[in-house]
């Protein structure tokens, strides 16, 4: 079956909690490529890309955002998050895993990420918690290090792994914050909010998201708003 609807999922907050492993691998990193403390204080994280991140704390220490100063930042960083991982209490949010049962079992339905992961990273956090095989392609911050320029990676990405363009009323992004949401309305998708990152119903209801969901576990609520009647 022709595939004719695009789910572009962010991560942390929507589809797991790393249970603040991601935080401090930033943090450990940073410490062990550059000899610096850094307590990522006045450091926006939630709904920016890991590229993003990496020049406002280069920038907070007065240091380049040279592509050799990204590198070091990325490896240090990317080391310790697989070493954090299996120590922290992270998860799957509510409902996240028979929601992606429920989708890859759609023929229709194409599932991607946009999410301000490194590809590295967030195959990483995607195959500690097991859910990396619903996801064949995605936008990630090695793309672009502002988020709303990721839609336009995804959509050319799952163009190119279908033959597909798919209409804009048929392409979700879902995310926990307000970038998402901006993100979303950058790409001329549709923006599905959930509230299990930093973010209440209410602050995301401000931003006026086409769906709004507390957390993911009523499922048939869920489809509906993606466009999947039963
Ligand atoms: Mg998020």
């Amino acid at each position: 079956m022709t595939k004719s609807t695009l789910l572009l999922f962010d991560i942390d907050g929507t589809l797991l909690t790393s249970g603040g492993a991601g935080e401090c691998a930033l943090r450990l990193g940073f410490q062990e490529e550059f000899g610096l403390e850094e307590n990522l204080t006045q450091i926006e994280i939630s709904g920016r890309t890991d590229s993003g991140i990496a020049r406002q704390v280069l920038a907070k220490h007065g240091l380049e955002p040279s592509e050799e100063n990204l590198h070091r930042f990325f490896e240090g960083y990317l080391r310790q998050l697989e070493r954090e991982l299996p120590t922290r209490p992270g998860r799957l949010l509510p409902g996240v895993l028979p929601l992606l049962n429920a989708l890859s079992a759609l023929p229709q339905v194409c599932l991607g990420l946009l999410t301000g992961n490194l590809e590295r990273g967030a195959a990483l956090k995607l195959r500690h918690y097991g859910v990396h095989g619903h996801f064949q392609f995605g936008a990630f911050a090695d793309d672009h290090h502002d988020r709303n320029q990721l839609g336009g990676f995804a959509l050319q990405r799952a163009f190119d792994l279908h033959g597909v363009t798919f209409e804009p009323q048929r392409t979700f992004v879902l995310g926990d914050t307000p970038h998402d949401i901006t993100c979303a309305r950058a790409c001329g998708a549709k923006a599905i909010a959930v509230a299990t990152g930093s973010f209440s119903p209410e602050q995301l209801a401000q931003h006026h998201p086409d769906a709004l969901f507390a957390d993911f576990s009523n499922l048939p609520a869920v489809l509906r708003a993606l466009g999947q009647h039963d």
